[in-house]
C-alpha cells in the first residue's frame, strides 16, 4: 500500500489577497494538515475503463508532467477552492488539460482557462502563454493550456510560480473567486474522476506494412499514463474492451513498445490506449492498424 502524505510547505502558493480561490486560505500549507490517499492492492491486469481518484503524483504527472508537490490543498471552508502545485519554473512547466471537453472561458487576467468537461469546470490559474483556443474549443486529455507562473491580476496574487487547479461544479463560466466556505460548489481536484486519455499515435508498423514474425509495436507516450495496453487478433473486429474474433496478445506494459512473436503468412490488426494501472484510469483506442508477418 503506498501512500502520500502532503508534508511540504513553502512559499508557492497563491497570496492572501483577494479573488480567484486563493483569497483567504493561500497561505502556506499546515504541514500537520495534510491529508492521505491511499490505494491498495495488486495492479490490474487489464485496464478498466472506471476511474479513480489519482494519487497527489499521479495527477502532477498528468497536469505538469513530473511530480511537483501540493504546497497549499483544497480548503473551501477557509476560501481555498482547489490545489497549488508548488515548485514549478516560472513560464516554464506545462500545464496539460486533464479531462476532455470544451474550453469555457480564458483571460489574462491571472492567467486562467476554464474546461467543461460535460459535468464540471476545471480552472487552471497563474499561467502564461495560454492556449490558443478560444471558448468553444474542444480540448483532450493531455492538451496544452498554458505554462505555470506567478501571473497575477484581478485580484489574484502569488508569491512564487505555480499551478492554481480547481474544479466547479457544473458548467461555470465565471473566473470570479468563489465564496469562501464554497463546498457546495467545488470539488476537490485529488478526488475528481478524470476522463480518459486520448488516443496514442502509433509509430511502427507502418498500417499495411511487412514485418519479420517477432514484430515490434511502437506508439507515442500520453503524458500521465502509466500503463499502455496493446491488442493484436488476426480478425479486425475489435468492440470496446476486446477482439470479438480473440485475441492473439492483450497485453500490458508500462513502456511504449512490446515485441511479440506473430505466425508467418498471416496479417494481424492492432490497436494501443493509454492507461493509469495504479487507478485504473483508461484512455481511448488508437485506429486499428494492420501488419503482414513474412
Ligand atoms: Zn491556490
Amino acid at each position: 500500500m503506498t501512500t502520500f502524505k502532503q508534508l511540504f510547505t513553502n512559499s508557492m502558493v497563491c497570496g492572501a489577497a483577494a479573488a480567484l480561490a486563493c483569497a483567504a486560505g493561500c497561505v502556506a500549507a499546515d504541514p500537520a494538515g495534510g491529508h492521505e490517499h491511499e490505494h491498495g492492492g495488486a495492479e490490474e491486469e487489464t485496464i478498466a475503463s472506471a476511474a479513480d481518484a489519482l494519487t497527489e503524483r499521479e495527477l502532477s504527472v498528468l497536469v505538469l508532467g513530473g511530480d511537483f508537490r501540493v504546497t497549499n490543498g483544497y480548503r473551501p471552508a477557509d476560501g481555498h477552492a482547489g490545489i497549488d502545485f508548488g515548485g514549478t519554473g516560472d513560464g516554464v512547466t506545462a500545464v496539460r488539460s486533464p479531462v476532455e471537453g470544451t474550453v469555457l472561458a480564458k483571460t489574462g487576467e491571472c492567467g486562467k482557462v476554464a474546461v467543461f468537461d460535460g459535468n464540471h469546470t476545471v480552472i487552471m490559474a497563474h499561467m502564461i502563454e495560454l492556449t490558443g483556443l478560444v471558448p468553444g474549443d474542444r480540448v483532450e486529455v493531455g492538451t496544452y493550456l498554458g505554462k505555470a507562473s506567478r501571473t497575477v491580476g484581478g485580484g489574484c496574487t502569488a508569491t512564487g510560480a505555480h499551478l492554481h487547479m480547481e474544479i466547479r461544479t457544473g458548467r461555470n463560466t465565471s473566473m470570479a473567486a468563489p465564496a469562501r466556505d464554497n463546498t457546495a460548489t467545488t470539488l476537490d481536484p485529488l478526488t475528481y474522476s478524470y476522463g480518459p486519455f486520448a488516443p496514442v499515435a502509433l509509430l511502427a508498423p507502418a498500417d499495411g506494412a511487412e514485418a519479420p514474425s517477432a514484430v515490434t509495436f511502437r506508439w507515442e507516450p500520453r503524458q500521465g499514463a502509466t500503463a499502455y495496453r496493446l491488442q493484436a487478433s488476426t480478425v479486425n473486429s475489435f468492440d470496446g474492451e476486446t477482439c470479438l474474433g480473440g485475441c492473439e496478445y492483450d497485453d500490458r506494459t508500462e513502456g511504449t513498445s512490446l515485441t511479440r512473436s506473430l505466425t508467418p503468412g498471416r496479417t494481424y490488426f492492432w490497436r494501443v490506449r493509454a492507461g493509469n494501472a495504479a487507478t485504473a484510469q483508461g484512455g481511448r483506442w488508437s485506429p486499428v492498424r494492420s501488419v503482414r508477418v513474412r
